[in-house]
């Protein structure tokens, strides 16, 4: 893999006809890679997503409350210092990025062909082509894969407390998970919920020691560890389905006990969004992009990944957006060094 060369292409195209870069993706790292890009003159087209399935425009900060680890990105109240929302940080990428040119779109990419150059990105019967791609369709989350989970999704199985903490007033939830989207949606939810439980399947946290100190001070907060949910049930009021508790099985002694609960918050990580270039790119076992250690370069010259599609280690918004600004550079200098003979 490398970014600087490629054999040389033709086409029987215009060069109007081909954009210079086409960007797939608009977390972090999409739009990070659509503001170098546009600064580079290469009027880059970025295709959001349309929020249906995994594609959601705007990526995970779009589900995320405070954004606190994000430097520069503050607000100020009271004289003190806050994080910034996640909805408001990725507006600010977004219009930065269109105010030096980028060209965004909501739509879903659904077909692409980077068997040459231009390459072909469709959405549905709309095909596109471009000189190089950067993909940066990050990550969804995970679910626990149970029968019963899927028949309550919305109707009390939720993967957002930030889109749906707020139907949980006074109510009891429970939270899935031992990293740090776990204590974050937990401390969340007591700002609605009358108690949240955190069920995780052992002891021991994958949470930072600030996310989880600050959840054991949460007097809001219970703990339900060695602990995995294997059923979820509830009941049926006219149209609507409630949810009204859970099977949990103990890890050590596999003893089977029913908790009631209303509301169930998995938060136990994210799978990358991929599915779209299966055969065609390289990927790790579970589905992650291959790019080369020191670029965003990936096995096909011209194509580059970027952010949670490719990050499975740090997968923080500021890596997405440093690999971002990684994959803009290294588009432009292949644009220079790999031509694209086009008619006249
Ligand atoms: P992690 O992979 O860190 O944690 C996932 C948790 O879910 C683990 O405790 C894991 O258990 C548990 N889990 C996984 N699969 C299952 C399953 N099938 N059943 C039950 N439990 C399961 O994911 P996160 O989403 O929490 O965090 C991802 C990254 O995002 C991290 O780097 C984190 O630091 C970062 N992050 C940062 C935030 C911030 O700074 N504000 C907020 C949120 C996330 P086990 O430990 O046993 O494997």
């Amino acid at each position: 893999m490398n970014t600087e060369s490629a054999e040389k292409a033709t086409t029987t195209m215009k060069r109007e006809e081909v954009h210079q870069v086409i960007i797939i993706g608009s977390g972090p790292a999409g739009l990070t890679a659509a503001l170098y890009a546009a600064r580079s003159n290469l009027a880059p087209l970025v295709f959001e997503g349309d929020g249906f399935e995994d594609t959601a425009p705007g990526g995970q900060l779009m589900i995320t409350t405070e954004v606190e680890n994000f430097p520069g990105m503050v607000t100020w109240k009271d004289d003190k210092m806050h994080g910034m929302m996640g909805p408001d940080m990725m507006d600010i990428f977004r219009r930065q990025a269109e105010n030096f040119g980028a060209i965004t779109h909501r739509k879903r990419v659904t077909g692409i062909d980077f068997s040459k150059r231009p390459f072909r990105v469709s959405v549905d019967e709309t095909d596109y082509h471009a000189e190089t791609v950067i993909i940066a369709t990050g990550a969804s989350a995970k679910w626990l894969g149970i029968p019963s989970e899927e028949e309550y999704k919305s109707y009390g199985v939720s993967a957002c407390a930030t889109c749906d903490g707020a139907f949980f007033k006074d109510k009891d939830v429970m939270v899935v998970g031992g990293g740090d989207t776990a204590m974050e949606e937990a401390n969340y939810l007591t700002r609605h919920a009358k108690t949240v439980t955190i069920v995780h399947r052992r002891e021991e946290f994958r949470a930072s020691k600030i996310m989880l100190e600050r959840a054991q001070k949460n007097p809001k907060i219970k703990w339900l560890l060695d602990a995995v949910i294997i059923e979820v049930f509830g009941k049926t009021e006219g149209m609507r389905k409630f949810l009204t508790g859970t099977k949990i099985r103990n890890t050590k002694t596999g003893e089977i006990t029913e908790v009631p609960t209303d509301g169930i918050f998995v938060a136990i990580g994210h799978e990358p969004t991929t599915g779209l270039f299966k055969g065609v790119l390289d990927m790790n076992n579970v589905g992650y992009l291959v790019t080369d250690s020191l670029t965003s370069a990936t096995n096909i010259p011209g194509v580059f990944a970027c952010g949670d599609c490719q990050d499975y280690i740090y997968r923080q918004a500021i890596t997405a957006a440093g690999t971002g600004c990684m994959a803009a550079i290294d588009a432009e200098r292949f644009i220079d060094s790999s031509p694209v003979e086009f008619v006249s």
